[in-house]
């Protein structure tokens, strides 16, 4: 009997060891006693546990105390927070926030400064992952990937696939436009208007998502812009070109997103099933002039059946709010600019020089004009994203920085922006850190890796002092960043001078 118990005992005591993690680390990273956030499903169930990392990964993530040995560096998480780290979906990163060209030669030292701090702007606001919607050549992945501390980048190739001189191809004169983007889609109507020397069968949907395959890309990138300001009737992508991409992105295991900000433009994708609309509705053209608290009923309808077919939404308001922040004399003096914006660079943006583009879209408005018109366009956006938000729609996060050559929509500090204006329209603090970790991940299939807390998932980690899902202002109490499981202290993000 004697002998059976110590049996019994040794067998008990084996069954315990072999369930309590035994973890041998050579470069490890241990987040113990912490609060963590992180989702499978959408919904949040935090609890206070452990994390663990060896080299780039997540090993470990649990409640129970793991048992580890070896090489690794201990973070007492003590009422700290720790979620997945933050993934904007709609960024451009070549170029320089509110500069042309020709600034960017007359001051090539606040250019270079801007480049290599822009990286770790964005990691001092969370985001550890940038998808580029805007085109991007391999130079600029190259010098991107060369600072040391870089969010992870992906991207739609060297261009979208634009429809010939159509948005945004219009933006640029005739003679550079066809090189600027390789990726244009020929269109009969458009023939008289495209040099001979483009064939037309390299500029099908199907070679030009081939292309944009090979070149790296994650997604394709499409436009349904018919003109906004200024420019007026531009040429729209048929109903069979936008199918003819949304299956070729498919059959490359590519996402297709679409850019399109108006009620026409929003019907149409959404009739279609395109994958992700890149931007929120706020063109409401025939009802741009309801008050922005009522929703019309063909509007309603149409967001119902993007619901339905859960459309990825990305509301993208700080479009609408950098742009009305142009005539804002006090918005370069934000403490939270100054920690991502070189100094001299945030001097330069207050001369008269850097207003050009302010002046250049708003001319003879009063400030006062200006901000009823933003404001009006403004509701409307929040009051479509709270519908959706409300109703189970599928909201992106993407923050569209820059959306135009304006200084007021700045790496990291812009997103950070975005989040606050979503709870501003009414989503909650739950959906917006979905958005931004899960939702994300998944509709770009980045998934596997990416978007949330987990066993063998990259360890992208963020590390707050407040709670993200009670209060919008843990954004703002962000202590660690662990980017490929590199723990960076957010004080060693910011601008040096
Ligand atoms: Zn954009």
């Amino acid at each position: 009997m004697r002998k059976l118990l110590a049996i019994l005992f040794v067998i008990i005591l084996f069954s315990c060891q072999e369930n309590k993690e035994q973890l041998n680390l050579t470069e490890g990273v241990y987040i113990s006693n912490v609060t963590i956030i992180s989702t499978e499903d959408g919904t949040y169930s935090p609890y206070i546990g452990h994390l663990v990392v060896e080299k780039d990964k997540i090993v470990y993530v649990g409640k129970d105390e793991p048992s580890i040995s070896g090489t690794f560096e201990q973070i007492d998480g003590t009422g700290k927070f720790i979620i997945p780290g933050l993934i904007d979906s709609h960024v451009h990163l070549p170029g320089v926030q509110g500069m042309l060209p020709n600034h960017i030669e007359k001051y090539p030292e606040l250019a270079t400064k801007f480049k290599s701090q822009m990286p770790r702007s964005y990691l001092y606001y969370g985001f550890t992952t940038l998808i580029d919607l805007g085109g991007i050549y391999e130079e600029d992945i190259t010098s991107f990937n060369m600072e040391k501390a870089k969010p992870d980048l992906y991207h739609i190739g060297y261009s979208g696939a634009a429809v010939a001189n159509g948005y945004p191809m219009n933006n640029i004169p005739i003679e550079y436009r066809f090189e600027a983007l390789p990726n244009f889609i020929y269109m009969e109507s458009q023939a008289e208007n495209i040099p001979d020397k483009y064939d037309p069968t390299n500029h099908t949907p199907k070679a030009v998502v081939k292309r944009i395959k090979n070149s790296g890309a994650i997604a394709v990138k499409a436009y349904y812009e018919s003109g906004f300001g200024h420019m007026k009737g531009l040429p729209l992508p048929t109903k069979d070109i936008m199918e003819e991409l949304l299956t070729e992105a498919h059959s490359n295991g590519l996402v297709l997103t679409v850019h399109a900000n108006s009620f026409e433009g929003h019907s149409f994708l959404t009739d279609i099933g395109v994958d992700i609309i890149s931007h929120g509705l706020w063109n409401w053209e025939e009802y741009k002039d309801v008050p922005s608290d009522s929703l019309p009923i063909e509007i309603k309808n149409m967001l119902d059946l993007q619901i339905k077919k859960q459309i990825g939404y990305t509301p993208t308001l700080t479009v609408i709010e950098g742009e009305k922040a142009l005539v804002d004399t006090e918005f370069l003096n934000q403490p939270g600019l100054k920690k991502v914006v070189p100094k001299n660079l945030l001097e330069w943006y207050k001369t008269e020089e850097a207003q050009w583009f302010g002046k250049k879209i708003f001319s003879e408005l009063t400030v006062e004009e200006i901000h009823t018109m933003y404001d009006n366009v403004q509701g409307h956006a929040m009051l479509a994203l709270k519908y959706l938000s409300d109703n189970n729609g599928l909201i992106l996060f993407g923050s569209d920085t820059p959306s135009g050559p304006i200084y007021s929509n700045q790496p990291g500090h812009n997103g950070n922006w975005e989040l606050k204006l979503m709870k501003e329209a009414g989503v909650s603090l739950n959906k917006i850190l979905a958005s931004a970790t899960f939702n994300n991940a998944k509709a770009f299939h980045l998934d596997s890796s990416l978007g949330s807390l987990a066993i063998g998932k990259k360890a992208n980690i963020i590390m707050m002092a407040k709670n993200p899902l009670t209060d919008i202002e843990a954004y703002d109490a962000i202590e660690k960043v662990v980017i490929g499981g590199k723990v960076i202290k957010r004080e060693d993000l910011e601008v040096k001078e």
